[in-house]
């Protein structure tokens, strides 16, 4: 055992207890928490933190969610063993990693070059086999795979994306925080049915803001 182990599973430990006393009942996303190992996915001046109920920087002004609101997404989702899953977002690939083990395959796409690296050797260390990633600008779709059963933005969006809930599935979920300010962020639940989409709002979230296009140099 690595030194330091044993305390990061106690931490491990009291925060699924957080989770479940936030509300989070479904005991497959719990799993999946329990099962991923979170200081992996932050540097390593963090990893003694990494079982701390808050958002984590990863470099490249990005940061890696809450667990609390890795595992709420996660369980809106309503994810299924067959479901095809499209991410916006990659980042550290934390929230990857636990879409990976709930579902059949999770598509996932990421705009900084150098966070998409080092989720991919994340992703190998972890043999997390059913894991698609690629660099590029999620809120133009991944062209080839739709429709996907369910899609989740990890980063805010101004409005809800169009492209996007139409490359749901009949019965699709789409989870993505939404609001201009960062202050007034919604995360919001499309569910598309027969008549045509259903939206939900989730609750008052705080992300750091989806971008279209490549990164530019000095600029986010
Ligand atoms: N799910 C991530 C959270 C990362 S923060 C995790 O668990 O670590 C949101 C990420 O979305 C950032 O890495 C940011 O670079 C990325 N992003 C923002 N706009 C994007 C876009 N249009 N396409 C792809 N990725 C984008």
């Amino acid at each position: 055992m690595k030194e330091g182990e044993s305390a990061l599973i106690a931490k491990k430990l009291r925060l699924l207890m957080e989770l479940r006393g936030a509300g989070i009942g479904d005991t497959r996303v719990l799993a999946a928490i329990e099962k991923t190992p979170r200081e992996i996915f932050v540097p390593p001046s963090f990893r003694d933190r990494a079982y701390e109920n808050v958002a984590l920087p990863i470099g490249q002004g990005q940061t890696v969610s809450q667990p609390f609101i890795v595992a709420l997404m996660t369980e809106k989702l309503d994810l299924g063993e067959r479901h095809n899953v499209f991410e916006i977002g990659t980042g550290s690939g934390y929230q990857t990693a636990v879409l990976a083990r709930l579902a059949r395959r999770v598509f996932t796409m990421e705009r900084h070059r150098a966070l998409l690296r080092e989720a991919e050797k994340r992703f190998a260390e972890l043999r997390l086999s059913n894991i698609v990633a690629r660099l590029g600008d999620g809120t133009k779709g991944w062209r080839e795979q739709p429709p996907f059963d369910r899609i989740l933005v990890t980063a805010a969006a101004r409005g809800i994306p169009e492209a996007l809930k139409e490359g749901l599935a009949p019965g699709g979920i789409l989870v993505v925080p939404v609001g201009k300010e960062r202050r007034d962020q919604r995360l919001m639940r499309i569910t598309r049915n027969a008549q045509g989409f259903v939206a939900e709002d989730l609750g008052p979230v705080h992300f750091v803001p989806l971008v279209a296009g490549p990164p530019r140099p000095g600029g986010p």
